[in-house]
């Protein structure tokens, strides 16, 4: 490594992914100018180069223990906003805490968001996230209009359906390994209000649930259904089916329709350090999910944009709530024709196998947007947490078991999520890697962007 100044800037330091499965002690350079950035990919000599983010993604996507970790909070300034349009120009590492902050009390909100607002432009665009609506409106990449690349070889460039659009498709979704996001433009939508009308609809078994998404799919443009992992047997993927649209101002109550965009204080709490056992057990999650399928009776309620799109948001470090060893979030996804059968042997699975998921929820997916490795089409998701408990050999052989169901239907796991999927079976799920990686060896021939999920998946092999 040559002897840079931006380069000298690193320092040593502990990063994880969200899971917390394992550590790795990595160099990172936070840039606060594109210049600088260039600096850091230009002078880091032969070693890698790992975008970082928020680092919300569960497994080992935004790190790695070769080179440097390129960390975009230092680029967290915004450029420009259309008012009339709702174009937003922002670099890279501004978070969407930020635009909900910002553009919210303006009338404006995310077009699609995932389920916690912690994460940064750049990171979601690597990830081509999805929200609730990707039935209507597809993932995070649809309303991203263009965006500025560092490739390794420092020079940036811009890249749009119009302009380096292959690198445009590879980069969204591509998990940091065309290059590094500088700066994005994003179409963001109008809203009246900052709250949704929510329909809450109680579902008896994974029939109803699917058919509650399948009917109110036009109808609502948001959905998700919490499940309850461990019902089995005739009430196997029971749960709560959550649909929802933006509220108007004629849907708010009196008492808030006075300031309709502000959003209501929210006061979080956190956990502070890491239990030596996890309280996560499964008699404890039982307790929970009956506790909550009783609480959700059939009803529609008004409620802030914030309680319902980012609930997790209100407890900061709820991951440490898995103890030291962590945990995995597994997230499925069956193409629409297999989704039923698929869903069943998934979810019979994992009642069966003794471990109990806290978390399970289930949402509609409509068609794919372009990018090379995005992960949704048609179909339906489920994401399972799922606590590292027992050895090491026995979680991998229950994921071994949960994969295998995936492949036997047709269906992917989710690179922001994943953590212990091979080489071979991730090379099987995503058919379109072969034209990835000739799109990510021209922009980068010697392989500088790299991940530890890049290497163990067999993503960069040049
Ligand atoms: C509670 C919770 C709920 C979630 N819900 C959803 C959901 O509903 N839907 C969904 O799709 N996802 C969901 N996620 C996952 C999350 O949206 C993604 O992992 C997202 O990529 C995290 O963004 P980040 O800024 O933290 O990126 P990081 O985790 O830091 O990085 C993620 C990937 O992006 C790359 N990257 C980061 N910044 C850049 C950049 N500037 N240029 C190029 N590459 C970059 C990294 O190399 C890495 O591969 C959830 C995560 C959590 C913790």
């Amino acid at each position: 490594m040559t002897h840079c100044p931006a380069v000298q800037a690193t320092h040593e330091s502990s990063l994880q992914g969200w899971g917390r499965l394992e550590m790795v002690r990595a160099r990172v350079a936070r840039p606060a100018s594109v210049a600088e950035a260039a600096d850091i990919v230009r002078e880091s000599g032969e070693a890698a180069v790992t975008p970082r983010g928020l680092g919300r993604s569960y497994g080992d996507a935004s790190y790695d223990d070769r080179g440097v970790v390129i960390d975009s909070r230092g680029l967290d300034r915004y450029v420009a906003f259309d008012d009339e349009t709702g174009l937003l120009r922002c670099e890279a590492g501004v978070s969407f805490a930020d635009i909900v902050r910002t553009f919210v009390p303006r009338g404006w909100f995310l077009a699609t968001t995932p389920g916690t607002q912690f994460v940064t432009v750049g990171g979601a665009i690597a990830a081509d996230v999805h929200g609730k609506n990707h039935h209507r409106v597809g993932s995070f990449g649809a309303h991203v209009k263009e965006f500025t690349l560092l490739l390794a070889s420092g020079d940036a460039i811009r890249c749009s359906r119009d302009e380096n659009a292959e690198l445009f498709f590879a980069t969204l979704g591509g998990m940091g390994l065309t290059g590094f996001v500088v700066d994005a433009t994003i179409q963001l939508r109008r809203i009246d209000t900052a709250y949704v009308v929510v329909d809450y609809r109680r579902s008896s078994c994974l029939e109803d649930s699917l058919e509650a998404f399948e009917q109110g799919d036009a109808a609502y443009e948001h959905s998700v259904a919490w499940v309850d992992c461990l019902a089995t047997g005739p009430t196997l993927g029971r749960g709560v089916v959550m649909r929802a649209n933006h509220a108007t101002r004629a849907d708010l109550p009196a008492n808030d329709s006075g300031a309709p965009l502000t959003l209501p204080p929210r006061r979080p709490w956190s956990v502070p350090y890491t239990p030596p056992m996890s309280p996560l057990r499964p008699w404890s999650i039982r307790l929970f999910n009956n506790a909550f399928y009783a609480a959700h009776p059939d009803r529609r309620a008004v409620v802030d944009i914030g309680r319902f799109f980012y609930p997790l948001d209100a407890v900061r470090g709820w991951n440490r709530l898995y103890g030291p060893r962590g945990f995995i979030q597994y997230q499925a996804f069956f193409p629409r024709a297999t989704s039923m059968q698929g869903l069943r042997e998934l979810l019979s699975r994992v009642s069966g196998s003794g471990v109990a998921s806290f978390l399970a929820v289930m949402k509609s997916c409509g068609p794919a947007d372009g990018g090379l490795l995005s992960y949704l089409e048609p179909g339906h998701t489920l994401a399972l947490d799922i606590p590292w408990h027992g050895s090491d050999a026995r979680m991998r052989e229950l994921c071994t078991a949960f994969d295998d169901v995936l492949l036997r239907h047709g269906g992917r796991i989710y690179l922001a999520k994943d953590a212990v999927t091979t080489a071979e079976t991730f090379h099987r799920m995503y058919p379109r890697l072969a034209d990835f990686q000739r799109v990510r060896r021209q922009a980068d021939p010697d392989g500088r962007f790299s991940s530890a999920l890049g290497r163990r998946l067999g993503i960069v092999v040049n």
